[in-house]
């Protein structure tokens, strides 16, 4: 289905970008991996995909223009790299706060604007941004993310609009929680910041949140990017997928 295609995925080298970026290779795309990993684990993921490598920082604006340069053309571009701090607003590192919006919010502007030019040129693009669940609601003690989050849906929605006659399709899927580094890692902080067990957290505050009580599953999510590279999708822009067990239904 994409053999003709090139796909960047930022933050591939684990959880849900690596389940997108095993969805399209498996589909023929030409994938392109980022993110951080140990050297080893990314050049077996490199031969395992048939895929290339650019561990770019993205929270550099250079390091992300040097990194479109080396990677040329790309068709599919799936901005999902991105991170999580936990503390309540007064107690928010700034520094944190200038990274996660950096990572989760501006990096995707920065791949988008150097990525369109040649989309347009072929007339044809796929954009696709890993929001989350956090960018329809909030949840308290995660002010910079839901920020980032909810820009990050409206900056999908606004190039949606700019590239609707050009073939250029821009959507957001929005996991709940899926169970990847991402959110083991904030258990932590979560336990301190609320006082609780981290089986606490666990069942009263993340899987509180879904209705089906189940974490989302990396190549649910995957299997969603899949379909809206796909020609069926076509007519699908601006859109943002909820894929949260109910979370955002409420
Ligand atoms: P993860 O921690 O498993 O993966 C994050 C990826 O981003 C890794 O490949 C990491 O190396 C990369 N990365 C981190 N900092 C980077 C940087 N400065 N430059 C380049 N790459 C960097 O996390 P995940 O859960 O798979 O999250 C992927 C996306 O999904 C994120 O945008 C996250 O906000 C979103 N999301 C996750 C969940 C969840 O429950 N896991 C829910 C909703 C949305």
């Amino acid at each position: 289905m994409l053999k003709d295609k090139r796909a960047l995925v930022t933050g591939s080298t684990s959880g849900i970008g690596l389940a997108i970026a095993r969805a399209l290779a498996a589909e023929g795309a030409a994938v392109i991996l980022n993110g951080f990993g140990e050297e080893a684990q990314i050049a077996q993921l490199c031969d395992e995909l048939g895929a290339s490598y650019n561990g770019a920082n993205l929270m550099d604006p250079a390091a992300i223009a040097a990194m479109m340069e080396a990677v040329g053309p790309v068709d599919i571009l799936v901005n999902n790299a991105g991170m999580q701090h936990v503390a309540p607003v007064e107690d928010f590192p700034p520094e944190k706060w200038d990274a996660i919006l950096a990572l989760n919010l501006t990096a995707a502007f920065h791949t988008t604007r150097l990525a369109v030019p040649g989309m347009k040129a072929r007339g044809w693009g796929r954009i696709i941004n890993t929001a989350s669940a956090h960018s329809l609601a909030a949840s308290p003690f995660k002010s910079a993310y839901v920020a980032a989050k909810h820009g990050l849906a409206g900056f999908t929605k606004t190039i949606a609009l700019e590239l609707a006659t050009h073939g250029i399709t821009a959507n957001c899927i929005s996991p709940g929680y899926v169970w990847t580094p991402l959110v083991e890692n904030q258990i932590p902080d979560t336990m301190a910041a609320r006082g609780m067990t981290r089986e606490q957290v666990v069942n009263d505050v993340l899987l509180a949140k879904q209705p089906t009580k189940r974490f989302v599953q990396p190549e649910d999510v995957a299997a969603l990017a899949l379909f809206l590279c796909g020609e069926a999708a076509g007519g699908i822009t601006g859109a943002n997928y909820a894929i949260d067990g109910g979370w955002t239904a409420e």
